[in-house]
């Protein structure tokens, strides 16, 4: 399967989620400017296809923009090998996502139907289920990469090696073991199966 498919495969899987998730998503109070899950969030789990569609968009911003952004990236990165939670590097100074139409699904899954400040997002079981089940295919999709902090899996695709390895299709986790050891990267291939 080409890049081209399996982004469009991977739209249609987050388009299914918000259509069967719905129900449960209406009752959100999520709102512009309520940054609690940029600025507090643990984990931004992310998969290298949707690393390499942020990419694409990173590319295709002005330089001084793309500078900044890779600044915030580099420290995101530092920040978190030291076990602290910053803001997302891609939240911006007015408080919305400087890329909300291509946001990862570890984005579009989240709401809350209760304010998150201190106690984190409140979800409907039945939501978080259809989320994981999401999160299941998209790894079964992107059977050649890997999942991960955002500011690592960029890392890694900012590696030509790996990227040029990764986009060909081909697959050597061995290559990133030492990474992905102590950056909590997963191999997709072995959490899919289960
Ligand atoms: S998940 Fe929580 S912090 Fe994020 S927009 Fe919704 S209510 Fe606000
Ligand atoms: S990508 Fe956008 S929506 Fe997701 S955590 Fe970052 S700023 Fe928030």
């Amino acid at each position: 399967m080409t890049f081209r498919e399996k982004r469009e495969k991977l739209q249609t899987l987050y388009a299914l989620f918000e259509i069967n998730a719905d129900g449960y998503k209406k009752h959100a109070i999520c709102k512009i400017g309520c940054t609690y899950c940029c600025t507090d969030a643990g984990k931004i789990d992310i998969l290298t296809i949707e690393g390499l569609i942020i990419r694409e968009r990173l590319s295709s911003m002005p330089k001084p923009l793309r500078r900044a952004i890779k600044q915030k990236l580099a420290q995101d990165k530092r920040a978190r090998e030291n076990k602290k939670i910053v803001s997302c590097p891609f939240l911006k100074k007015d408080n919305t996502c400087l890329i909300y139409d291509i946001r990862p699904f570890c984005c579009r899954r989240l709401y809350s139907v209760q304010e998150c400040r201190g106690r984190g997002p409140t979800i409907h079981r039945q939501a978080y289920a259809l989320s994981k089940n999401t999160v299941g295919e998209m790894q079964r999709l992107d059977h050649t990469g890997y999942s991960g902090h955002i500011s690592f899996i960029l890392d890694l695709l900012d590696r030509t090696d790996f990227r040029t390895l990764y986009q060909s299709g081909g697959f050597d986790p061995a290559k990133i073991m030492a990474f992905g050891k102590t950056h909590g990267v997963i191999i997709n291939r072995l959490i899919s199966r289960s």
